[in-house]
């Protein structure tokens, strides 16, 4: 579904990915691990071309999609991303903020897109929070809000960048499950997390990065039982 080749970005003359060639297959699951600063967030940011890639290619769906012509919005839409930081839009209500794409992007009607979010606010169990503001909600009720507004646009791909990592403790499990519920759904996901219970879980493929490479990828089981690479086992032994 989505492809890199030799994907290189550099900010300054500081090369932060240096080559990196990697495929997501439809339906699959992938949890990217890997120390801070190691080129996680670009690689996921470079897929839905928040960066643009120094060098090498992004393919979507078989296309190449860094490139001038490339329409961003349409991209954008097909690949949903949520944050760490939530990126709700203050001054619209839980529902505007998840209709909003629908509405303004793919021209729906707004009864249209009123349907799609209510259904989705049903889903979460949120559907008593349509009407409130961002701010009266729980950091846990955020991220499932940014999550419905991600797959209110009917992504292919959905891009997790630390989803929890802002989260209090109590409130993780909810947006896990949340996740867990698009996984077993079927739906494409790639999660950059440090819940490595959740990664053994859910993932069906593990990606360790280190310095701007993908040192090793394998299932959970490979990853986290026997790594092949020093510096994977390094880091797990810190983190595990
Ligand atoms: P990770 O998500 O694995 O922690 P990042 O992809 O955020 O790593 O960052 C990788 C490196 O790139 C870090 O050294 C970071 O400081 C640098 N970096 C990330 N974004 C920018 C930017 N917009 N400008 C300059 N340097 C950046
Ligand atoms: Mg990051």
């Amino acid at each position: 579904m989505i492809k890199t080749i030799n994907l290189k970005k550099s900010f300054g003359d500081k090369e932060v990915l240096k080559g990196v060639n990697e495929e997501i297959t439809e339906g699959e699951v992938v949890v990217i691990i890997g120390p801070s600063g190691s080129g996680k967030s670009t690689f996921l940011r470079c897929l839905n071309l928040l960066e643009s890639p120094t060098s090498g290619e992004v393919l979507f769906e078989k296309k190449r999609i860094n490139q001038p012509k490339v329409n961003m919005d349409l991209i954008r839409m097909k690949m949903g991303m949520v944050f760490q930081g939530f990126n709700l839009f203050p001054h619209l209500s839980v529902l505007e903020n998840i209709t909003i794409g629908p509405i303004e992007i793919q021209k729906r009607t707004v009864s249209q897109a009123n349907k799609i979010g209510e259904d989705l606010l049903m889903s979460m169990g949120l559907i008593e929070k349509a009407n409130v503001y961002p701010k009266s909600l729980s950091g846990g009720q955020k991220q499932r809000i940014a999550i419905a507004r991600a797959l209110a646009m009917q992504p292919r791909l959905l891009l997790f960048d630390e989803p929890t990592s802002a989260l209090d403790s109590e409130m993780v499990d909810e947006v896990l499950q949340v996740m867990k519920k698009l996984a077993n759904d079927g739906m494409t996901m790639v999660i950059v997390t440090h819940e490595m219970g959740f990664a053994r879980e859910v993932g069906d493929r593990i990606i360790f990065m280190d310095e701007g490479t993908v040192v090793e990828t394998g299932t959970p089981e490979e990853l986290f039982t026997s790594p092949q690479y020093k510096r994977t086992q390094e880091f797990l032994s810190k983190i595990l």
